[in-house]
């Protein structure tokens, strides 16, 4: 009886609840993972993530190889085709269970719901796993059995649940027999060939060694250093936990472990909050399925009348808006795939305030450039930034990103770094060139908006709102 483990966003072999749970069964055990190109193009995947996602999911093919476990890539297009051909996959290999963890899109779980439809014609088992979050989803409820929509009292709950359960991982399964010869796929569909070089190394060993070292050199550091752009101060392993490669219960336990090793308790306990986040916005998209379509977790805010995008939108995505810590970031996203989260955060508000320009646009764009583009925290992040979602920025606290850029790169080495235009000016000009009547160096732009005026206005089209 075959037992077939289908891997989508969990592309590891330890701490794996649907391959735990298939491991289990006497029988044979079999793999499979479907590329599906052009749904990936729908949901706006960047090349850079396509080409990890793929390297993962070969290194993935090595290591269940090793435990005796063949794993299929199966090509398709979309969802759609992708379960017509899972399901053929399933008859032909004779199947008995198929085992998947799951994911919280609308379109992941409408195509998961189908495959178990037709399976279950087929007298085929489906068993599905809560694996994407520290805490399963759906089980931090508030004591009305609601779910939370303000992170701070979902944090509390989510702590001591962890303290009440005590979540341990599960290790990787034992070998079945012996060893076979791994599948791997030697090319990238076209649509994502053009992407900038890898972030970050392939593969499980990869991700924990990144863990240990970032926790050991970094994590007592991080509450102290991490908003300022130009220090090396997160564990930058988003690229591995938005794909799975990593598991949030593994990078919680490591930091417990730290915790108990006596590392500096601040710093990882604002570390271990910042999984609690990602938990958080995976339940906001459990819960509230219209986040994930495209709409506003806050309705009253649909009304908003946003600014055709046109070319401040242009300037935004290029890096050419003149605020430079604007621009540096967006160079940086576009160039490497990689945004750190204070910039993540300046740059969003400044596309919804200051230009405002709809967040959808802004969420968009960052999803097809990200290389740890996960729906559930670009949503939740972009959402926060424009005040239409859960424990929103307040409408009117508008990040003013010269002052953010004077207090998070104060020497001004991050611009310096992405904005070679700028690299002469000294430490005070460089946040803001042109103020002052300050000379702006050549083939840099001016601000293409005032930065007070459009605050104003754009708080006055929230207040607007209330009327
Ligand atoms: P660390 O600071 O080391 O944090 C560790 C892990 O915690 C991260 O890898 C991530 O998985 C999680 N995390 C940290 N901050 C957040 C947060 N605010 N929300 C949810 N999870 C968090 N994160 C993504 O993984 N994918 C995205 O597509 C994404 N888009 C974002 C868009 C906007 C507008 C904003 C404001 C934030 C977004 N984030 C996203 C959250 C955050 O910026 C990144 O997770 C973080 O910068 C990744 O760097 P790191 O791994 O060094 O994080």
């Amino acid at each position: 009886m075959t037992q077939l483990v289908w891997f989508r966003n969990d592309l590891r072999i330890a701490d794996n609840p649907a391959l735990t749970a298939a491991c289990e069964n006497p029988g044979t055990v079999r793999a499979c993972f479907i590329l599906t190109p052009d749904q990936w193009q729908e949901h706006d995947w960047s090349p850079a993530r396509v080409q990890i996602v793929i390297a993962h999911a070969n290194a993935l093919s090595g290591e269940l190889a090793r435990l005796g476990i063949p794993l299929s890539f199966i090509q398709a297009e979309r969802f759609e085709d992708s379960l017509r051909k899972l399901q053929n996959h399933c008859t032909e290999l004779g199947v008995e269970t198929l085992h998947f963890n799951e994911e919280y899109g609308v379109n992941e779980r409408r195509r998961d719901k189908t495959i178990k439809r037709r399976l279950d014609d087929l007298n085929i088992r489906v068993c599905k796993y809560r694996d994407q979050t520290v805490a399963p989803v759906g089980e931090i409820l508030t004591q009305q059995h609601e779910p939370y929509s303000v992170f701070t009292p979902f944090s509390r709950r989510w702590r001591s649940w962890i303290d009440e359960t005590r979540p341990g991982l599960l290790p990787v399964p034992k070998a079945r027999g012996g060893a076979v010869i791994p599948e791997k796929i030697d090319t990238i569909p076209d649509a994502f060939r053009n992407a900038p070089p890898p972030l970050v190394p392939t593969g499980e060993h990869a991700a924990h060694d990144q863990l240990e070292r970032f926790l050991e050199e970094r994590g007592g550091d991080y509450k102290a250093q991490r908003d300022f752009p130009a220090i090396d101060g997160t564990s930058q392993l988003s690229p591995y936990l938005a794909n799975g490669v990593l598991s949030g219960r593994q990078c919680l336990l490591a930091a417990q472990q730290a915790q108990g090793m006596g590392g500096n308790q601040e710093g990882l306990v604002t570390w271990i909050n910042e999984i609690a986040w990602r938990d958080f916005y995976i339940n906001i998209l459990y819960h509230y399925p219209r986040t994930s379509m495209h709409r506003a977790f806050k309705p009253e805010t649909e009304a908003l009348a946003w600014n055709p995008p046109g070319e401040p939108f242009e300037a935004w995505k290029t890096g050419n808006t003149g605020v430079p810590i604007v621009d540096a970031a967006m160079r940086q996203l576009n160039q490497t795939g990689w945004m750190h989260n204070r910039l993540r955060m300046i740059t969003a508000m400044y596309l919804t305030k200051n230009l405002f320009i709809d967040w959808r646009l802004g969420e968009a764009w960052f999803m097809s450039r990200l290389v740890d583009g996960f729906l559930a925290s670009n949503n939740g992040g972009w959402q926060w930034s424009a005040s239409t979602g859960t424990d929103a920025a307040p409408y009117f606290r508008v990040f003013n990103p010269v002052t953010q850029s004077e207090r998070f790169d104060p020497d001004g080495d991050f611009i310096r770094h992405w904005v070679p235009e700028l690299a002469r000016l000294d430490n005070k000009r460089i946040h803001d060139p042109g103020a002052k009547g300050g000379v702006i160096p050549k083939g840099y732009p001016r601000q293409i908006v005032d930065l007070k005026e459009s605050r104003k206005d754009a708080i006055a089209r929230f207040q607007a709102l209330k009327n």
